[in-house]
């Protein structure tokens, strides 16, 4: 093991809507970054958010802990967020 932080949800922000499509793209270059490096791995998502068929959506897992994230994307006027589940 490196000394790297132990785990990612420690540096990971709960996000409650992406106030910008640039906002947005940035954010899913990041979370793109951090599968790349293993600290995430997306899995299969397991309840939609809030029961819709329309939101587009992703489910990542921490490889430290285990612990599962959500984003889902942003569909006017609801503008996306990035959770725990
Ligand atoms: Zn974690």
């Amino acid at each position: 093991m490196d000394s790297k932080i132990e785990c990612i949800c420690n540096v990971l922000e709960e996000i409650n809507g992406f106030h910008s499509i640039n906002e947005f793209e940035r954010f899913l270059v990041y979370i793109y970054n951090l599968v790349n490096d293993t600290d995430l791995v997306e899995i299969p998502v397991e309840i939609k958010y809030g029961g819709s068929n329309i939101l587009q959506e992703k489910w990542y897992k921490c490889s430290g802990c285990n612990q599962k994230w959500r984003l889902v994307y942003p569909d006017f006027p609801f503008e996306g967020l990035w959770k725990e589940v």
